[in-house]
C-alpha cells in the first residue's frame, strides 16, 4: 500500500506499508489520518509516539504498525524535501553510498523444478549477484534437494541463504540445520514462528549456521525480546512494517548494543526499497572493525510489474551495487500512470 501526505507548503511525502493493503488503508483513513492532520512533519518522532500511544491498546504488532510505518516514511520524505537533503543525511549520515544486494527469489516451480531453479540461480550470477536466497520449508528431504541443486548450479564462490518463512518446529529446524551445515549456508532465515523465542534459541544453540529473523517482529519492543534473548545472529526488521525509519533506527541501536548485525527485510515497490536504502546507508557497522562487514540489501528479483515501474526512474545499480538515492527525501518519484493503472 502506497500513501501520500500533503502539506500546506505543497510538499508531498510518499510512504509504503508492507502487508495486505486494504487493512492498512482502512486503519490510516479511519484512525491515524485525523491524528496526523495539522501536525508539523518535522516533529516526526512526536507524531510516531502519538500514533503508537493512541493505538497501543489494540495495536502493538502487525497491520497497525505497518500503517504507522508508511506514515513515518512519508514524513521523512517530506522532511528531506523541506530541508533539501536525502533522508540518510538526516538520520546520522552516510556510512556508505552503495549497498551490495542479495537476490531474493528461487521460489517454487510446478514441473521441471530443478532445471528452472538452476536457470534462475545462474541468471542472478550472470547479473552480478554474489548472494542468493532460496526458499525452503516443504520438508527436510525436499529442502536438502533444493539446496543441492542451487549449490550445483552456482558453485562455491556464491553465497546461498535459505529462508523457511517460519515453517518448522525447533526440533525439525535443528535436524534440517545440522544437515545444511555441510553446504556452507550463509544464513538460515525464520526457522520457527516469530513468537517462539525459546525455539529460536534452541535452533541457534544447536546449528552451526547463522540464524536470521525479524521480518515478522514489530517495533523496538518486539526486537527488545528477540535481541536481549540473543535469539538471532542477524536481525531483519522491515522498514515498512516494523515502525518506519524512526523506529527502525531505534531497533538498529538495540542490535548494535547487543553486537548483532541488522540486515533489514525489504519488500514491495521502489518506495519501500528507497526507504530501506536510506536506512542502510546510515547503518553503523556492527561490529565495527578496520575491515567491517558491510550490510546487505535484500533485493526481490521475482517478476513484479508494480515494483519495477512504481517510480519514474528505476533504482540504480552499478557494478553489482545498488546506489543510495542522492536526491532530497526518499529521492524517488512516483510513476503516477502506473499507480493509477494498478490502483484498487
Ligand atoms: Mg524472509
Amino acid at each position: 500500500m502506497l500513501l501520500e501526505i500533503h502539506t500546506d507548503t505543497g510538499i508531498i511525502g510518499i510512504g509504503e506499508c508492507n502487508g495486505p493493503p486494504q487493512p492498512s488503508k482502512t486503519i490510516i483513513e479511519s484512525f491515524f489520518k485525523p491524528l496526523v492532520i495539522g501536525e508539523d512533519p518535522l516533529n516526526v518522532e512526536k507524531i510516531w509516539e502519538k500514533l503508537y500511544h493512541h493505538s497501543r491498546d489494540y495495536g502493538q504488532r502487525g497491520m497497525p504498525i505497518a500503517a504507522i510505518s508508511g506514515i513515518d516514511i512519508a514524513l521523512w520524505d517530506i522532511i528531506g524535501k523541506a530541508l533539501n537533503q536525502p533522508i540518510y543525511k538526516l538520520i546520522g549520515g552516510g556510512f556508505r553510498d552503495k549497498i551490495r544486494p542479495y537476490a531474493t527469489g528461487l521460489y517454487y516451480y510446478k514441473g521441471n523444478e530443478k532445471e528452472k531453479l538452476q536457470e534462475e540461480a545462474k541468471r542472478y550470477v550472470r547479473e552480478g549477484f554474489k548472494y542468493l536466497k532460496l526458499k525452503i520449508g516443504k520438508g527436510i528431504q525436499e529442502d536438502i534437494e533444493r539446496v543441492k541443486w542451487i549449490k550445483e548450479a552456482v558453485g562455491d564462490k556464491i553465497f546461498v541463504m535459505v529462508d523457511a518463512n517460519h515453517a518448522y518446529t525447533a526440533s525439525t529446524a535443528i535436524r534440517l540445520g545440522r544437515i545444511l551445515e555441510e553446504y556452507d549456508i550463509y544464513w538460515f532465515e525464520e526457522p520457527v514462528i516469530p513468537e517462539d523465542i525459546e525455539g529460536y534459541k534452541e535452533v541457534k544453540a544447536a546449528v552451526n549456521i547463522p540464524i536470521a529473523g525479524g521480518e515478522t517482529v514489530f517495533t523496538r519492543f518486539g526486537f527488545k525480546d528477540l535481541i536481549s534473548n540473543r535469539a538471532v545472529d542477524i536481525a531483519q526488521p522491515c522498514i515498512s512494517a516494523a515502525g518506519g525509519i524512526t523506529e527502525c533506527k531505534k531497533i538498529a541501536t538495540i542490535c548494535n548494543t547487543w553486537n548483532i548485525p541488522c540486515i533489514p527485510h525489504i519488500w514491495g515497490t521502489n518506495i519501500a526499497l528507497a526507504a530501506a536504502l536510506h536506512f542502510l546507508a546510515a547503518l553503523p557497522h556492527t561490529p565495527p572493525s578496520i575491515y567491517p562487514i558491510e550490510p546487505l540489501m535484500e533485493f526481490d528479483r521475482t517478476i513484479h510489474p508494480i515494483r519495477e515501474q512504481s517510480t519514474k526512474k528505476p533504482i540504480k545499480i552499478d557494478s553489482g551495487f545498488v546506489l543510495v538515492p542522492q536526491e532530497p527525501g526518499l529521492g524517488v518519484e512516483l510513476n503516477r500512470d502506473i499507480i493509477s493503472k494498478y490502483s484498487v
